[in-house]
């Protein structure tokens, strides 16, 4: 069906589905390391680039190639290449866009491996990059240099919530031809569209919102433009990030309720945010949603939504926090986030714990911050538990 005059929703419902031979109402599982030639011939124009026909499900699958076309058309991009795990995405993306001798500009605060990749294993092979708070525009174009290739933002950054003006930062790298890249895990294409201001290349750890449920690890990332899509399928096929058929099944489910996820977690979100700012033992709290976010009204005009991740400090301190999460009973204590259940977790302690202590404290991911992500339970029982777990503390 085609899906490009319709609304977001339906999108989520519709888009990259395509009718099945034997009328199934949902995309079926091709669950096959390898596809039939017709004949010699067929093989040989399926290498060529003659036909488009599948191969090899780790150069591409139906199921899979449903759910690219999916994430594709919710980014509003060229194609979509569906990937193992958000990490798997994040590979392909750094072996495409650079070479030995190339610099690369990153958010000071990333996802930790995204960081860890980049400076202990990309940087073995003459890779350079400098990592900056990339809130301030200014801060990027100091770190221009002349080598510099690609400029990755995380907006809003894991975990201090802090975003990236996304449209100042594209001009700053325009001026410079540096390829823009957004992981755009946190919001969810249902509250941020990078392509649409300008960005390059987006990608999500669908484990997350995109997913929803927390029972598979997956990515994909969308181009804007054909070259780039060509360059970075060709550096997922040739490392083997690929997803799997079954994986692809699950996000397609997954994705279906994005939009009803995402409405409601964010409204408890908004809750939940009001009840920790307001309570005696929260030292401070970064919600893009507050007035008190320093970037509130961006956050008014970048998203059309404030997301459902909050993080927030005890005046105890770290071990405030650790009393803290020994003592929810609701939320689990667990990394990850976006899905349906209620998650908490202690980033310095754990998503964050490779990267150095003077690295943390220049990225603002201080000792005392907890990660909260809201899920889509009663918000009366996710502040009830927070704040029968408060009360320890
Ligand atoms: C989880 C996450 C990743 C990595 O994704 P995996 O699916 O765990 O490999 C990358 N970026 C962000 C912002 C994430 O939250």
């Amino acid at each position: 069906m085609d899906t490009k005059n319709l609304g977001f929703d339906t999108k989520l419902i519709h888009a990259g589905a395509y009718e099945d031979e034997m009328g199934s109402a949902t995309v079926p599982i091709y669950q096959t390391s390898t596809f039939k030639f017709k004949s010699a011939q067929h093989g040989a124009d399926c290498f060529s680039g003659k036909s488009n026909d599948y191969i090899y499900t780790r150069i591409g699958n139906p199921t899979i190639k449903a759910l690219e076309d999916n994430i594709a058309a919710l980014e509003n991009g060229f194609g979509g290449i569906a990937t193992s795990s958000g990490m798997g995405a994040v590979s392909a993306i750094y072996f495409a866009l650079l070479s030995q001798g190339s610099h690369m500009i990153s958010t000071a605060s990333v996802y930790g491996p995204s960081r860890g990749l980049m400076e202990q294993d990309f940087s073995r092979f003459g890779v350079e990059s400098s990592y900056v708070d990339t809130s301030d525009i200014e801060n990027i174009k100091a770190a221009i240099k002349p080598n510099t290739k690609v400029l990755y933002i995380e907006t809003p950054s894991n975990p201090t919530m802090q975003l990236t003006d996304l449209k100042a930062a594209v001009k700053v790298a325009k001026e410079h031809n540096l390829i823009v890249v957004v992981d755009n895990t946190f919001s969810s294409p249902y509250l941020q569209k990078p392509l649409d201001l300008g960005v390059d290349v987006v990608f999500h750890s669908v484990t997350k919102f995109i997913n929803g449920h927390a029972d598979i690890v997956g990515g994909v990332i969308v181009a804007k433009t054909e070259d780039l899509y060509k360059k970075i399928r060709h550096a997922m096929v040739y490392i083997g990030s690929n997803m799997d058929p079954h994986q692809a099944f699950m996000v397609i489910r997954g994705v279906k309720t994005l939009a009803i996820r995402v409405e409601r977690a964010m409204e408890s979100a908004m809750k939940v945010a009001v009840y920790l700012e307001n309570h005696p033992k929260v030292a401070w709290i970064k919600y893009p949603g507050l007035k008190s976010h320093p970037q509130h009204e961006l956050a008014k005009e970048q998203m059309s939504g404030f997301g459902s991740m909050i993080s927030f400090g005890l005046k105890g301190g770290l071990e405030a926090g650790k009393t803290l999460m020994d003592n929810v009973h609701l939320a689990i204590l667990a990394v990850s986030l976006g899905g349906v259940e209620t998650l908490i977790q202690h980033p310095a302690l754990m998503t964050h714990a490779a990267v150095s202590k003077e690295d943390k404290d220049k990225a603002g991911i201080t000792e005392d911050l907890v990660r909260f992500s809201v899920g889509i339970e009663n918000v009366e029982d996710i502040i009830a538990d927070l704040d029968q777990a408060l009360a320890k503390v």
